[in-house]
């Protein structure tokens, strides 16, 4: 029978959002491919140092020591030749991550073999290919440089989301970008048992939490919102709706997100806003969510 991955936790990865790519890419992009193909060949047996993703992916396959059969499955997902990804598996199998799938599409766009490979989360440093998947309702994420001084948690696997535009759908988020703050804050209390609409990341909250609910301690999670009261109702009775229990939920208001997600210490954070993102990209790894193409929001940006 062939290998499902039905019913679990697909996460693809590129090559660059795993391992530090940076000086490779610096030489694709400046001295074009077969200087990069030469130096990859050339490097093919040198240790790539972690990239952006590298913890995260690491904490999710440790789920996977817990369970008789594996929730969740890593794949590469790269613009990568099979002939310059071969320096990329080499230093997988050397840090010993069990990653058995890739796929190398030598240049070519990935966003049409996202859904072949039922992909719940896509995570890179390439801005087209994460449009593109964006654009195709998958959850994606355009991840910043590492920071520097990460030290990850090793017992659990923490993950902190930004509620609107990203877990929820931009529908209020909206509101506030044309109207402004009262407006927003007149319109989530009005509509306070109403649940928002699901955003980019639900389904991959959703998938998180159902492998939450049967190792609760392997797993935390934080929404870290800029919403606050009255706009947290909302928020919290949504969450209840879609049956997820988050475990520690920050309503921000104008307070600066870094300093949270620091103490939290999130393998990842997730959120729509430069604002938001650029400062606590130098603490913690972060990944950009983008509107889709035709949003209203993506033009103001
Ligand atoms: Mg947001």
């Amino acid at each position: 029978m062939p290998y499902s991955l039905k019913n679990k936790l697909v996460v693809a990865i590129s090559s660059r959002a795993l391992f530090n790519l940076e000086r490779e890419n610096f030489i694709y992009e400046n001295e074009g491919l077969p200087a990069y193909t030469e130096h990859q060949i050339s490097h093919e047996d040198e240790l790539l140092k972690p990239g952006t993703a590298y913890s995260l992916v690491q904490a999710l396959l440790d789920l996977n020591h817990i369970e008789k059969e594996a929730q969740v499955e890593v794949i590469i997902l790269s613009r990568n030749s099979p002939s310059t990804g071969l320096r990329v598996f080499n230093s997988i199998e050397k840090k010993e991550l069990n990653i058995k799938r890739a796929a190398f599409t030598g240049g070519e766009k990935i966003s049409q073999y996202l859904d072949a490979l039922k992909v719940d989360l896509f995570l890179s440093k390439n801005k087209e290919d994460v449009q593109d998947a964006i654009d195709a309702g998958f959850a994606a994420a355009l991840l910043y440089d590492a920071p520097e001084n990460f030290h990850p948690d090793e017992n659990q696997i923490r993950i902190a989301f930004d509620g609107d535009a990203v877990i929820f759908s931009e529908e209020s988020e909206a509101i506030y970008k044309e109207k402004g703050l009262d407006a927003f804050a007149a319109n989530e209390k009005m509509l306070a048992d109403d649940p928002l609409s699901k955003g980019p990341f639900a389904k991959f909250l959703l998938t998180l939490s159902k492998i939450k609910k049967e190792e609760p301690k392997r797993i935390r999670i934080a929404l870290v919102t800029s919403r606050n009261s009255p706009a947290h109702k909302r928020a919290i009775l949504t969450l209840r709706k879609w049956g997820v229990d988050v475990d520690e939920a920050f309503f921000l208001g104008g307070v600066g997100k870094t300093e949270i997600l620091k103490s939290f210490n999130a393998h990842i954070f997730f959120d729509d806003q430069e604002i938001h993102l650029d400062p606590a990209a130098g603490e913690i790894p972060s990944g950009k969510v983008p509107y889709p193409s035709d949003s209203k929001l993506s033009v103001k940006e």
